[in-house]
């Protein structure tokens, strides 16, 4: 019997856990992935693979099967976290306080081997892979920064596919979901400004402290009253940050948070309904404010046509009892960047092993994955270049 593209995947095992384990043993933080960007060109040139720099750490690699054709992208993120790793693996972090809690690792070693099985596939199809190793994923600014530099052009990708890890389910599973699936992230930062009194005189100045204390809990009557309860969004506020002295009045505090949605028009009014909040409760507090919004990655939404696709390529070697749906995720991913102008989809990886302790959640830092779904996302990847490709 021919061998799947899976079982090919499969004799690959040893050499996708050794890569994966370089890779988590040498993390580095975002935009600074230089030495990872440096192993991940010499593979791709051990493999007769054309290579282009892109921005300061990404890699870009061409495959050109027997013909010219449309072009698929397939993309994978290289950064880690600003984690300390306490997993107790023999191949942790040898990087203080930088950990792959993300499973990046794992996603540039699973790129590298369906480009390693592409590179020796190029009679079976027509047209062009392109393989993206994308910086500075975590800070949501990676994939905007090489779309600015060109990597969906010059050849002009048609579709990108997208993969992430997940522990949370079991490895041999793969997410295929069209629609909304992970959540818009946007960042914002206000000050409310007061006026400092003594402690024992607050009439004599402004403050600060209790108008950012209504605010914070006004913000929250936003989500349960303003937005439409069939659409959620989130809005945290994670840091609080006010006054100087216990006997002093408060005439400053700063707050940060991050929202998050998946609709766009909910997405886009949330910074405007925030506003009216802050100008309301200041008015009525007698304080200033400086409010900024940073809209810094929209919602993963998975283009059906895609998803269907994809459905077909990976329901044919893994069976359609694998392939599952789940709820939304909240967490965002900067892969939404390339979908605003190419179609694409990401497929989630389940990596999870109860037994084998992988059971955590992506960025902590006992984060863990069942190594063994390695192969099913090479073969993803390889499956579904060759079939949107020969199409
Ligand atoms: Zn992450
Ligand atoms: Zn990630």
């Amino acid at each position: 019997m021919e061998k799947t593209i899976l079982d090919k995947a499969k004799e690959m095992q040893d050499w996708l856990v050794e890569h994966r384990r370089e890779f988590h043993r040498h993390p580095e933080l975002s935009f600074k992935e230089f030495r990872t960007s440096k192993i991940i060109k010499e593979e791709l040139e051990k493999m007769g693979i054309e290579t282009k720099a892109i921005g300061e750490t990404g890699v870009i690699g061409l495959i050109n099967g027997r013909e010219s054709g449309k072009v698929i992208g397939l993309r994978a993120d290289m950064d880690a976290l600003p984690v300390q790793e306490d997993t107790g693996l023999d191949y942790t972090s040898e990087n203080e306080g930088v950990m792959h809690a993300c499973g990046h690792d794992a996603h540039i070693s699973m790129l590298l081997g369906a480009a390693k099985l592409l590179s020796g596939m190029k009679n079976d199809f027509k047209g062009t892979v392109k393989i993206i190793f994308q910086p500075a994923e975590e800070t949501g600014r990676g994939a905007k920064t090489i779309i600015e530099e060109g990597v969906l052009e010059n050849p002009a990708v048609d579709v990108i596919v997208g993969m992430h890890i997940f522990a949370d389910f079991p490895c041999g599973k793969i997410v295929l979901q069209e629609g909304p699936l992970m959540a818009s992230s946007d960042t914002w930062k206000l000050e409310v400004i007061g006026k400092q009194a003594h402690g024992s005189a607050p009439w004599q100045g402004v403050d600060a402290n209790v108008c950012a204390i209504a605010i914070t809990q006004a913000f929250q009557t936003i989500v349960s009253r303003v937005n439409d309860a069939r659409s959620p969004i989130v809005i945290n506020v994670g840091t609080i940050k006010g006054g100087e002295r216990f006997n002093i009045t408060s005439g400053k505090v700063t707050m940060e948070g991050m929202n998050r949605s998946f609709n766009d028009e909910a997405r886009k009014m949330i910074p405007v309904w925030m506003e009216r909040v802050i100008k309301g409760i200041c008015s009525a507090y007698d304080c200033e404010y400086n409010f900024k919004y940073d809209m810094l990655v929209g919602a993963v939404i998975n283009d059906a046509d895609v998803i269907k696709q994809l459905k077909e390529s990976i329901g044919s070697f893994l069976g359609e009892e694998n392939i599952i749906q789940v709820e939304k995720i909240m967490a965002g991913e900067d892969f939404s960047e390339y979908m605003i102008n190419v179609k694409g989809a990401i497929m989630l990886l389940g990596a999870g092993n109860i037994e084998e302790d992988c059971i955590y959640s992506l960025h902590s830092d006992h984060f863990k994955i069942d190594e063994n779904a390695m192969p099913i996302g090479v073969a993803s990847y390889v499956q579904a270049a060759m079939d949107f490709l020969n199409k």
